[in-house]
Protein backbone atom coordinates (compact mmCIF):
# COMPACT_ATOMS: atom_id res chain seq x y z
CA UNK A 1 0.00 0.00 0.00
CA UNK A 2 1.24 3.65 -0.71
CA UNK A 3 0.03 6.53 1.00
CA UNK A 4 -0.64 9.41 -1.39
CA UNK A 5 -2.00 12.82 -1.54
CA UNK A 6 -5.51 11.41 -2.20
CA UNK A 7 -5.28 8.76 0.22
CA UNK A 8 -8.58 8.58 1.83
CA UNK A 9 -8.22 7.88 5.72
CA UNK A 10 -10.45 5.26 7.78
CA UNK A 11 -9.72 3.70 11.50
CA UNK A 12 -10.60 2.40 14.95
CA UNK A 13 -10.89 4.66 18.17
CA UNK A 14 -10.62 2.88 21.68
CA UNK A 15 -8.79 2.82 24.43
CA UNK A 16 -6.48 1.16 24.02
CA UNK A 17 -5.84 0.19 20.79
CA UNK A 18 -2.70 -1.37 19.81
CA UNK A 19 -3.19 -4.94 19.83
CA UNK A 20 -6.30 -4.53 17.58
CA UNK A 21 -7.08 -7.28 14.40
CA UNK A 22 -8.50 -4.12 12.72
CA UNK A 23 -5.96 -2.60 11.12
CA UNK A 24 -4.01 -5.40 8.91
CA UNK A 25 -7.90 -6.96 8.28
CA UNK A 26 -8.77 -3.89 6.68
CA UNK A 27 -5.85 -2.81 5.02
CA UNK A 28 -5.83 -6.16 2.90
CA UNK A 29 -9.04 -5.74 1.89
CA UNK A 30 -8.13 -1.99 0.78
CA UNK A 31 -5.03 -3.75 -0.87
CA UNK A 32 -6.92 -6.77 -2.59
CA UNK A 33 -9.24 -4.20 -4.44
CA UNK A 34 -6.78 -1.78 -5.23
CA UNK A 35 -8.49 0.65 -3.54
CA UNK A 36 -6.68 4.34 -2.60
CA UNK A 37 -7.69 4.00 1.31
CA UNK A 38 -6.06 3.20 4.41
CA UNK A 39 -6.68 2.21 8.17
CA UNK A 40 -5.11 3.47 11.14
CA UNK A 41 -5.80 2.71 14.99
CA UNK A 42 -6.37 6.04 17.07
CA UNK A 43 -5.67 5.52 21.02
CA UNK A 44 -7.92 8.19 22.33
CA UNK A 45 -8.46 9.07 26.31
CA UNK A 46 -12.22 9.16 26.92
CA UNK A 47 -11.93 13.00 28.00
CA UNK A 48 -10.73 13.05 24.17
CA UNK A 49 -13.68 11.76 22.55
CA UNK A 50 -15.73 14.93 21.06
CA UNK A 51 -12.71 16.45 20.33
CA UNK A 52 -11.82 12.92 18.15
CA UNK A 53 -14.76 13.21 16.29
CA UNK A 54 -14.90 17.02 15.53
CA UNK A 55 -11.26 16.19 14.49
CA UNK A 56 -11.90 13.54 12.12
CA UNK A 57 -14.51 15.44 10.72
CA UNK A 58 -12.15 18.74 9.86
CA UNK A 59 -9.38 15.65 8.79
CA UNK A 60 -11.99 15.12 6.38
CA UNK A 61 -11.80 10.83 8.05
CA UNK A 62 -14.48 8.66 6.00
CA UNK A 63 -15.37 6.15 8.97
CA UNK A 64 -14.18 4.74 11.93
CA UNK A 65 -14.45 1.95 14.06
CA UNK A 66 -15.57 2.47 17.34
CA UNK A 67 -14.33 0.21 20.46
CA UNK A 68 -14.13 -0.01 24.28
CA UNK A 69 -15.02 2.07 26.13
CA UNK A 70 -16.61 4.60 23.39
CA UNK A 71 -19.43 2.48 21.95
CA UNK A 72 -21.69 4.06 24.09
CA UNK A 73 -20.61 7.89 24.52
CA UNK A 74 -19.98 8.81 21.05
CA UNK A 75 -23.26 8.13 20.37
CA UNK A 76 -24.57 11.99 21.60
CA UNK A 77 -21.80 13.51 19.26
CA UNK A 78 -23.16 12.04 16.30
CA UNK A 79 -26.09 13.48 13.90
CA UNK A 80 -27.37 10.46 13.04
CA UNK A 81 -28.44 6.57 14.68
CA UNK A 82 -29.29 3.59 12.57
CA UNK A 83 -32.36 2.14 14.36
CA UNK A 84 -31.23 -1.40 15.42
CA UNK A 85 -27.62 0.71 17.01
CA UNK A 86 -30.39 3.20 18.57
CA UNK A 87 -32.41 -0.05 20.04
CA UNK A 88 -28.57 -1.91 20.99
CA UNK A 89 -27.78 1.55 22.58
CA UNK A 90 -23.97 0.97 21.24
CA UNK A 91 -22.23 1.85 17.81
CA UNK A 92 -19.01 0.57 16.63
CA UNK A 93 -18.88 2.03 13.00
CA UNK A 94 -19.05 5.85 12.17
CA UNK A 95 -19.55 6.66 8.77
CA UNK A 96 -18.97 10.64 8.42
CA UNK A 97 -20.47 10.82 5.20
CA UNK A 98 -23.95 12.02 6.96
CA UNK A 99 -22.03 11.28 10.30
CA UNK A 100 -24.27 8.30 11.39
CA UNK A 101 -23.34 5.25 14.00
CA UNK A 102 -24.24 1.70 13.23
CA UNK A 103 -23.64 -1.39 15.02
CA UNK A 104 -22.35 -4.01 13.11
CA UNK A 105 -21.16 -6.64 15.81
CA UNK A 106 -24.74 -7.81 16.11
CA UNK A 107 -24.80 -8.35 12.17
CA UNK A 108 -21.69 -9.83 11.68
CA UNK A 109 -22.86 -12.63 14.43
CA UNK A 110 -25.95 -13.17 12.13
CA UNK A 111 -24.19 -13.52 9.16
CA UNK A 112 -21.73 -16.09 10.90
CA UNK A 113 -24.88 -17.93 11.79
CA UNK A 114 -26.84 -17.43 8.57
CA UNK A 115 -23.68 -19.36 6.72
CA UNK A 116 -25.21 -22.41 8.48
CA UNK A 117 -28.48 -21.86 9.13
CA UNK A 118 -31.39 -19.57 8.73
CA UNK A 119 -32.21 -17.24 12.04
CA UNK A 120 -36.04 -16.82 11.02
CA UNK A 121 -38.40 -18.77 12.69
CA UNK A 122 -35.96 -20.27 15.15
CA UNK A 123 -35.55 -20.34 18.66
CA UNK A 124 -32.88 -19.12 20.08
CA UNK A 125 -30.81 -19.41 23.37
CA UNK A 126 -28.32 -16.90 24.29
CA UNK A 127 -25.72 -17.36 27.02
CA UNK A 128 -24.90 -14.06 28.44
CA UNK A 129 -26.51 -10.45 28.91
CA UNK A 130 -23.52 -7.96 28.12
CA UNK A 131 -22.85 -6.23 25.29
CA UNK A 132 -21.97 -8.53 22.67
CA UNK A 133 -25.49 -10.37 24.15
CA UNK A 134 -27.74 -7.56 23.42
CA UNK A 135 -25.67 -6.73 19.65
CA UNK A 136 -26.78 -9.91 18.90
CA UNK A 137 -30.42 -10.61 20.60
CA UNK A 138 -31.52 -7.31 18.68
CA UNK A 139 -29.91 -8.40 14.77
CA UNK A 140 -31.45 -12.01 15.93
CA UNK A 141 -34.79 -10.46 16.34
CA UNK A 142 -34.66 -8.13 13.49
CA UNK A 143 -33.99 -11.03 11.28
CA UNK A 144 -36.79 -13.31 11.99
CA UNK A 145 -36.53 -15.44 15.24
CA UNK A 146 -39.24 -17.07 16.63
CA UNK A 147 -37.97 -16.95 20.03
CA UNK A 148 -35.28 -15.55 22.36
CA UNK A 149 -34.31 -17.38 25.53
CA UNK A 150 -31.98 -14.82 27.18
CA UNK A 151 -29.94 -16.76 29.98
CA UNK A 152 -27.57 -15.44 32.73
CA UNK A 153 -25.34 -15.83 35.71
CA UNK A 154 -27.28 -12.30 37.17
CA UNK A 155 -30.72 -12.81 36.41
CA UNK A 156 -31.97 -9.31 36.58
CA UNK A 157 -29.24 -8.28 33.66
CA UNK A 158 -31.46 -10.80 31.70
CA UNK A 159 -34.44 -10.19 32.50
CA UNK A 160 -33.63 -6.38 32.21
CA UNK A 161 -32.03 -7.07 28.43
CA UNK A 162 -35.54 -9.16 27.91
CA UNK A 163 -37.84 -6.06 28.82
CA UNK A 164 -35.84 -3.97 26.04
CA UNK A 165 -36.19 -6.21 23.45
CA UNK A 166 -39.83 -7.02 23.80
CA UNK A 167 -40.59 -2.70 24.20
CA UNK A 168 -38.70 -2.96 20.51
CA UNK A 169 -42.07 -4.67 19.69
CA UNK A 170 -40.37 -6.41 16.90
CA UNK A 171 -40.75 -9.92 19.01
CA UNK A 172 -43.68 -11.49 21.21
CA UNK A 173 -41.57 -14.51 22.84
CA UNK A 174 -38.54 -13.11 24.93
CA UNK A 175 -37.69 -15.46 28.12
CA UNK A 176 -35.44 -14.43 30.85
CA UNK A 177 -33.74 -16.87 33.17
CA UNK A 178 -30.52 -18.55 34.52
CA UNK A 179 -27.86 -19.15 32.89
CA UNK A 180 -27.70 -22.65 35.43
CA UNK A 181 -30.82 -24.03 33.78
CA UNK A 182 -29.60 -24.33 29.92
CA UNK A 183 -29.71 -28.01 29.64
CA UNK A 184 -33.68 -27.74 29.64
CA UNK A 185 -33.70 -25.18 27.22
CA UNK A 186 -31.63 -26.38 24.84
CA UNK A 187 -33.76 -29.62 24.28
CA UNK A 188 -36.19 -27.11 21.86
CA UNK A 189 -33.72 -24.57 20.89
CA UNK A 190 -32.57 -24.21 16.98
CA UNK A 191 -29.49 -22.13 17.60
CA UNK A 192 -27.38 -21.44 20.95
CA UNK A 193 -25.42 -18.19 21.13
CA UNK A 194 -22.42 -18.20 24.05
CA UNK A 195 -22.06 -14.49 24.55
CA UNK A 196 -19.96 -15.29 27.60
CA UNK A 197 -16.36 -14.96 27.78
CA UNK A 198 -15.74 -18.83 29.30
CA UNK A 199 -12.98 -20.51 27.23
CA UNK A 200 -11.41 -17.27 26.16
CA UNK A 201 -7.47 -17.37 25.87
CA UNK A 202 -5.89 -18.17 28.32
CA UNK A 203 -8.65 -19.81 30.13
CA UNK A 204 -8.94 -22.72 27.63
CA UNK A 205 -9.50 -25.36 30.01
CA UNK A 206 -12.94 -23.37 31.68
CA UNK A 207 -15.41 -25.65 31.84
CA UNK A 208 -18.15 -25.10 29.10
CA UNK A 209 -21.28 -23.59 29.68
CA UNK A 210 -23.28 -26.69 28.21
CA UNK A 211 -21.81 -30.24 27.32
CA UNK A 212 -21.93 -32.63 24.25
CA UNK A 213 -24.65 -34.59 26.33
CA UNK A 214 -26.82 -31.42 26.26
CA UNK A 215 -26.93 -31.00 22.57
CA UNK A 216 -28.77 -32.35 20.29
CA UNK A 217 -27.41 -33.07 16.62
CA UNK A 218 -29.39 -30.36 15.06
CA UNK A 219 -28.85 -27.59 17.10
CA UNK A 220 -26.45 -24.57 15.55
CA UNK A 221 -23.81 -23.55 18.42
CA UNK A 222 -22.56 -20.05 17.71
CA UNK A 223 -19.43 -19.07 20.26
CA UNK A 224 -18.42 -15.40 20.35
CA UNK A 225 -15.17 -16.07 21.95
CA UNK A 226 -12.59 -15.97 18.82
CA UNK A 227 -9.43 -17.03 20.76
CA UNK A 228 -8.93 -19.78 20.78
CA UNK A 229 -10.17 -21.26 17.33
CA UNK A 230 -11.60 -24.29 19.07
CA UNK A 231 -12.82 -23.06 22.36
CA UNK A 232 -14.64 -25.86 24.75
CA UNK A 233 -18.04 -24.84 23.59
CA UNK A 234 -17.13 -25.70 19.88
CA UNK A 235 -15.39 -29.16 20.90
CA UNK A 236 -18.72 -30.13 22.31
CA UNK A 237 -20.41 -29.01 20.15
CA UNK A 238 -18.56 -31.13 17.72
CA UNK A 239 -18.37 -34.16 19.96
CA UNK A 240 -22.05 -34.10 19.95
CA UNK A 241 -22.40 -33.82 15.45
CA UNK A 242 -24.15 -30.30 16.68
CA UNK A 243 -23.09 -27.27 13.77
CA UNK A 244 -20.59 -24.94 15.35
CA UNK A 245 -20.16 -21.34 14.25
CA UNK A 246 -16.56 -19.94 15.05
CA UNK A 247 -16.33 -16.22 17.07
CA UNK A 248 -13.73 -15.11 14.45
CA UNK A 249 -16.55 -14.93 11.49
CA UNK A 250 -18.59 -12.76 13.76
CA UNK A 251 -15.10 -10.38 13.81
CA UNK A 252 -15.05 -11.33 10.11
CA UNK A 253 -18.46 -9.96 9.55
CA UNK A 254 -18.41 -6.81 11.55
CA UNK A 255 -15.80 -5.93 9.35
CA UNK A 256 -17.04 -6.72 6.02
CA UNK A 257 -20.45 -4.71 7.07
CA UNK A 258 -18.24 -2.19 7.99
CA UNK A 259 -16.22 -1.59 4.82
CA UNK A 260 -19.51 -1.66 3.13
CA UNK A 261 -20.45 1.04 5.03
CA UNK A 262 -17.57 3.69 4.43
CA UNK A 263 -17.03 2.18 0.85
CA UNK A 264 -20.00 1.39 -0.61
CA UNK A 265 -18.18 -2.18 -1.82
CA UNK A 266 -18.25 -5.72 -1.16
CA UNK A 267 -15.55 -6.66 1.01
CA UNK A 268 -13.09 -9.34 0.20
CA UNK A 269 -14.07 -11.75 3.17
CA UNK A 270 -11.49 -14.14 2.34
CA UNK A 271 -8.76 -12.14 2.26
CA UNK A 272 -9.89 -10.56 5.32
CA UNK A 273 -10.28 -14.10 6.98
CA UNK A 274 -7.26 -15.17 5.87
CA UNK A 275 -5.47 -12.13 7.29
CA UNK A 276 -7.50 -12.14 10.79
CA UNK A 277 -6.10 -15.82 10.89
CA UNK A 278 -2.41 -14.55 10.54
CA UNK A 279 -3.02 -11.64 12.95
CA UNK A 280 -4.52 -13.83 15.81
CA UNK A 281 -2.27 -16.69 15.23
CA UNK A 282 -5.28 -19.07 14.63
CA UNK A 283 -4.24 -22.53 12.81
CA UNK A 284 -6.85 -23.24 9.95
P1 LIG B 1 -19.64 -8.31 28.99
O1 LIG B 1 -20.47 -7.15 28.58
O2 LIG B 1 -18.70 -8.19 30.11
O3 LIG B 1 -20.67 -9.53 29.29
C1 LIG B 1 -20.19 -10.78 29.70
C2 LIG B 1 -21.37 -11.70 29.98
O4 LIG B 1 -20.86 -13.00 30.25
C3 LIG B 1 -22.21 -11.30 31.18
O5 LIG B 1 -23.55 -11.59 30.90
C4 LIG B 1 -21.68 -12.20 32.29
O6 LIG B 1 -22.65 -12.56 33.26
C5 LIG B 1 -21.33 -13.46 31.52
N1 LIG B 1 -20.27 -14.21 32.17
C6 LIG B 1 -18.99 -13.82 32.41
N2 LIG B 1 -18.29 -14.81 32.99
C7 LIG B 1 -19.15 -15.84 33.15
C8 LIG B 1 -19.02 -17.13 33.72
N3 LIG B 1 -17.86 -17.57 34.22
N4 LIG B 1 -20.12 -17.93 33.75
C9 LIG B 1 -21.29 -17.51 33.23
N5 LIG B 1 -21.46 -16.28 32.68
C10 LIG B 1 -20.42 -15.47 32.64
O7 LIG B 1 -18.77 -8.83 27.75
P2 LIG B 1 -19.14 -8.73 26.19
O8 LIG B 1 -18.60 -7.47 25.65
O9 LIG B 1 -20.57 -9.05 26.02
O10 LIG B 1 -18.20 -9.88 25.59
C11 LIG B 1 -18.45 -11.24 25.90
C12 LIG B 1 -17.57 -12.16 25.07
O11 LIG B 1 -17.87 -12.01 23.69
C13 LIG B 1 -16.08 -11.92 25.22
O12 LIG B 1 -15.44 -13.14 25.27
C14 LIG B 1 -15.70 -11.21 23.93
O13 LIG B 1 -14.38 -11.49 23.54
C15 LIG B 1 -16.68 -11.85 22.95
N6 LIG B 1 -16.93 -10.98 21.81
C16 LIG B 1 -16.64 -11.48 20.58
C17 LIG B 1 -16.85 -10.72 19.47
C18 LIG B 1 -16.55 -11.29 18.12
O14 LIG B 1 -16.49 -10.52 17.15
N7 LIG B 1 -16.36 -12.58 17.99
C19 LIG B 1 -17.39 -9.42 19.60
C20 LIG B 1 -17.69 -8.94 20.88
C21 LIG B 1 -17.46 -9.74 21.98
P3 LIG B 1 -23.00 -11.62 34.54
O15 LIG B 1 -23.86 -10.52 34.03
O16 LIG B 1 -23.71 -12.53 35.46
O17 LIG B 1 -21.68 -11.13 35.08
Amino acid sequence: MKIKGSTNIVGLIGHPVEHSFSPPMHNAAFDELGMDYAYVAFDVDPHNLKSAIDGAKSLNIKGFNVTIPHKIEVMQFLDEIDEIAGLIGAVNTIDFKNLKGYNTDGIGAIRAIEEVTTIKNKNVVVAGAGGASRAISFYLVKYGAKSITILNRNVDKAKSLANDILDSGLINEVIADSVSKINGYLVNADILVDTTPIGMYPHVDDEPIVRAESMHNDLVVFDAVYNPNETPLIKEAIKAGAKPVYGIKMLLYQGVESFKIWTGRDAPADEMEKVLKQTLNLEG
